[in-house]
């Protein structure tokens, strides 16, 4: 902005003027700004937003009840495409229907986390000169130690966290 000039037209009536086409590009900048302030403002909310309802997601899926996964199997049976005469063709058989158990649990294993209770650890052995993963490969270490000592927190094969097996008294 340094290259905007300000000129005296008029000293005696004190009037001071900008070149007209400094003036458009100070407008031009001004508007730039603000346009940029008000983008970025946008993103920010949107993003707050995405991670309201993300957060609401986790609290749905946590509160979600086994009526609720009924209701849910209910509706997809209406809506679905595919018709099976174990199906309810209207929304009054719909409400009496029940799906099958399975389908439930199917349900609520498939809302569950991905780091659920499952045990996601492959733990390695140290064997001769080698360490055997618990996914089956083989992997030594230069100046040997143990995983932990050479920065390895998981394994490289499988990608679960890594666990070494309690020494062996023998
Ligand atoms: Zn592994």
């Amino acid at each position: 902005m340094s290259e905007v000039k300000s000129f005296w037209c008029h000293e005696a009536s004190n009037v001071l003027c900008v070149r007209a086409s400094d003036f458009d590009n100070l407008t031009r900048l001004f508007l730039d700004a603000a346009e940029r302030a008000v983008a970025s403002e946008r993103r920010e909310k949107e993003l707050q937003q995405r991670l309201t309802e993300a957060d609401e997601r986790e609290d749905q899926r946590a509160a979600l009840t086994n009526d609720d996964l009924v209701a849910i199997a209910r509706n997809a049976a209406l809506n679905s495409v595919d018709r099976y005469n174990y199906m309810p063709c209207l929304p009054e058989e719909a409400f009496a229907w029940k799906p099958h158990y399975w389908v439930i649990e199917a349900m609520r294993a498939a809302l569950k986390p991905a780091d659920g209770s499952k045990p996601s650890t492959c733990t390695w052995s140290e064997g001769g000169f080698s360490w055997h993963t618990g996914c089956g490969k083989e992997w030594q270490f230069t100046d040997g130690g143990l995983p932990s000592e050479n920065g390895m927190h998981f394994c490289h094969s499988c990608g679960k966290t890594l666990v070494v097996e309690s020494a062996d008294p023998s």
